[in-house]
């Protein structure tokens, strides 16, 4: 701005002190004088008394019971010095009151330095009110007949368009700021429409808006669109001031105007960019760095309820609870300091009261030298995943009481077999806390002998042919013991169908199997000893029988003896019936024994063998010496533990046995040994006697079976050897290749003592 009306005074009438004085500082640098600021519309009436200024800017909005307009309307009558309004949004009625006091311009806020000076100097140069509105006649070549010529270089240098048309838009004047505009000479220009470069719709526009000026309201802005002559689209903005002349029928038109296309560009960015964050799901907020919000788009609207007007100025607290801590502003600007950026949940508060979850995430831009301008948040309305997630949480935690109360173990294993999650019955039943049991593989817990699951249905449920399995299987206790189970398992596949996991649920039945396994066992025993009763039935009936007939045959040979008082063949007769009594007697002892080795209480002790066969060799060493027999026993025979005077006789009957069926050997030669295998002592008795065929050697632990009748005994002495052995947990078993080969008796007792009640 090389030429202003300089050394014009101008007072500026405006309440808000920042503005005032940066209006001040402007007008300033323009060349012009600020004698005074006034700040109400009285004290600017005292102000313009005193000073006489050539202009007034008069903010509207003013103060105290005087308005700008009524300022302006008092200025007029009482000073006549020219008002420009500076307006920010009019309304109909402020504008029409305004409009009465004939102003000098409009000065619409927020402008700039350019629209500033346009409207001061368009002011300073036309007629003032009251005055007649008298157009300054322009000629062709741009000088004023009426005005100085100061007033024409002023127009000539600004940078802004100037120009003058008449009501059928022909050009009168231009200024070299037009020219350059369209880069045409002024020759071109004058004389041609001045809405020629203008596109159709916009001229009629612009062409009703200018004819719409009357004496009254003779300033109006309007926008249209030229096309240059390098052919691009531009805006420009005019201000037009219709100037009439006296009989107010002819008129011409003097217009400021600007090119505005980079603000309408902004302008449509800004739209655009606007219409793309209200496409986004969540509120985009805007704040200075003190949380003052600044632009309120996206859904911001929807989510809390308030207009972009309604939110933008106040603080972003206002839209989240006050009471919590935990999302304060403070707090949440404290952490974008902190650590560049927030991220989290915080609770919204909406223009109805009502509370809504947000999940929240804020980030400061920076400029170019990298200082924080203002900080963008984003805010996501959670309301409806906050209720998935918590039916989620809710059914979750059904299904985990569910799972960790139930009172059947329930375990979890992916399909490598690894064990994913465990109640608490399945730790139970296994013996190990959570964490160690799934940290394990099935495997590892299951028996080597049984398999963790049937390969036919895994293989068969992900290919989606079975469903679920039940089986039973043993498991392997953390302490080593086994632990029987009865396991349902079936595969769990995702929404998909993709399979997961399996699921099993597994009960354990160990005390069931050991009963079951007791039955067994007692069933079998009670068969055992019916078998037995069979037998004894048959040997009562029989064996005892025999001897009965001979005492009988005997005593009615004695009757008959007594009468005939024949006397030679009494003592022999008494004889067979003593031996027959003394049998009977031996076999009612033996069925007694053999009624009592099952219920006397076992005794444990240690017995080291080789003594306590000693001991049993000298209890039989009557019939060893009568046949001469040699008897060798090993040194090392190991120790066991047990009822020394059972395992005695067990002994006993052994070796006795090995002396009784000798036969017709020569050399009768008894051998006798032991040693341990693993954690039991392995002993034998053999003979060279007359050997047992295959086919019996089962047949002999049976009581009263015997195969040989001719020899002395009654059939018990094994039997009891091999109830002994049982009762201590043992076996006892014979080995012969029959007929003349000898027999070898093997007796097999635990080194410790052991429960044998225990399957
Ligand atoms: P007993 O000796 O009273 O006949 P055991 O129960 O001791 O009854 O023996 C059953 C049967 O087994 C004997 O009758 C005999 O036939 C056979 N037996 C036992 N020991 C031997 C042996 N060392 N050699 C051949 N046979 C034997």
């Amino acid at each position: 701005m090389s030429t202003t009306t300089s050394q014009a005074r101008i007072i500026v009438v405006e309440d808000e002190i920042t503005v005032a004085l940066s209006i001040r500082q402007s007008l300033q640098l323009m060349g012009y004088t600020v004698p005074e600021l006034a700040a109400s519309g009285a004290e600017a009436i005292d102000k313009i008394r005193r000073h006489a200024p050539d202009l007034v800017l008069m903010d509207i909005g003013l103060p105290g019971k005087m308005d700008g307009i009524e300022a302006a309307r008092q200025i007029n009558r009482r000073f006549g010095t020219p008002v420009i309004f500076i307006t920010g949004h009019t309304d109909p009625t402020t504008f029409q009151r305004a409009k009465k006091t004939i102003p000098a311009g409009y000065i619409p806020k927020p402008f700039t330095e350019q629209e500033l000076f346009t409207a001061v100097e368009l002011a300073l140069t036309r007629p003032s009110p009251g005055q007649n509105h008298v157009a300054a006649k322009i000629t062709a070549n741009g000088t004023t007949t009426e005005k100085p010529d100061r007033f024409r270089t002023m127009i000539e240098d600004i940078p802004a368009l100037v120009c003058r048309f008449l009501a059928d838009g022909t050009l009168t004047y231009v200024n070299a700021a037009y020219c350059a505009y369209f880069n045409k000479s002024r020759i071109d220009l004058i004389g041609s429409n001045f809405l020629r470069y203008a596109p159709k719709v916009d001229q009629q526009r612009v062409r009703r808006q200018v004819e719409a000026l009357t004496p009254d309201a003779p300033v109006g802005n309007f926008v249209h669109q030229v096309v240059t002559p390098t052919h691009e689209v531009r805006w420009l903005q005019w201000t037009c001031q219709a100037i009439f002349d006296d009989s107010l029928n002819d008129r011409e038109y003097q217009a400021v105007g600007s090119d505005i296309t980079e603000r309408k560009q902004a302008e449509a960015n800004l739209l655009l960019s606007d219409q793309i964050l209200q496409q986004m799901p969540s509120a985009i907020i805007v704040t200075d760095l003190s949380g003052k919000i600044q632009r309120w788009t996206g859904k911001a609207r929807d989510i809390f309820g308030y207009s972009a007007s309604e939110a933008v100025g106040r603080p972003i607290s206002f839209i989240h609870l006050p009471q919590s801590d935990i999302d304060s502003t403070e707090r949440i600007l404290a952490k974008i300091k902190e650590t560049g950026e927030f991220f989290g949940e915080v609770t919204g508060i909406t223009k109805s009261g009502k509370t809504v979850p947000i999940e929240a995430s804020a980030k400061p831009i920076f400029d170019k030298f990298g200082r924080p301008l203002v900080l963008i948040c984003t805010l996501r309305d959670i309301t409806f995943r906050k209720k998935n997630e918590q039916a989620l949480e809710e059914s979750e935690e059904r299904f985990r009481l569910a799972f960790e109360n139930a009172n059947i173990g329930v375990w979890l294993i992916d399909l490598e077999g690894r064990l994913l999650r465990a109640n608490n019955r399945m730790c139970q039943i296994l013996g190990y806390n959570r964490d160690e049991l799934e940290r394990l593989n099935v495997n590892d817990v299951t028996h080597p002998q049984d398999v963790d699951l049937p390969l036919e249905f895994v293989e068969g449920s992900l290919a989606g042919k079975t469903d679920h399995i039940t089986f039973e299987k043993r498991y392997i206790h953390k302490q080593g013991y086994v632990v029987w189970a009865n396991a349902s398992t079936s595969l769990v596949r995702d929404s998909f169908g993709q399979p997961l996991y399996f699921i099993s649920h597994v009960q354990d039945i160990t005390r069931q199997k050991l009963i079951e396994t007791e039955r067994e066992r007692l069933i079998s025993q009670l068969e055992t000893k019916n078998t037995e009763l069979e037998r004894m039935t048959y040997t009562i009936s029989h064996d005892l029988k025999s001897p009965l007939i001979t005492i009988q045959g005997f005593l009615t040979l004695l009757e008959k003896d007594a009468a005939n008082n024949a006397s030679e063949r009494f003592e022999q007769n008494i004889k067979f019936i003593r031996a027959a009594a003394k049998k009977m007697k031996q076999l009612v002892d033996d069925l007694l024994e053999i009624s009592r080795i099952g219920r006397l209480p076992s005794l444990r002790e240690t017995i080291p063998l080789s003594e306590m066969i000693r001991e049993a060799i000298s209890m039989v060493a009557g019939s060893i010496n009568v046949r001469a027999a040699k008897v060798y026993v090993s040194h090392d025979m190991p120790t066991v533990v047990g009822d020394r005077a059972r395992l005695s006789q067990v002994f006993q009957n052994l070796i006795d046995n090995a002396v009784k069926f000798m036969g017709t050997e020569p050399n009768p030669t008894i051998k006798i040994g032991g040693r341990i295998e693993g954690n039991f002592a392995v002993c034998y008795v053999k003979d060279n006697g007359i050997g047992i065929d295959p086919r019996y050697h089962h047949r002999i632990f049976n009581l009263f079976d015997r195969l040989d009748t001719d020899t002395e005994g009654s059939g018990v002495g094994l039997a009891l050897a091999k109830r002994v052995v049982e009762l201590h947990g043992g076996q006892i078993w014979v080995e012969s290749a029959g007929a003349g080969q000898g027999s070898i008796f093997w007796v097999k007792l635990p080194l410790t003592a052991t429960n044998p009640d225990l399957p």
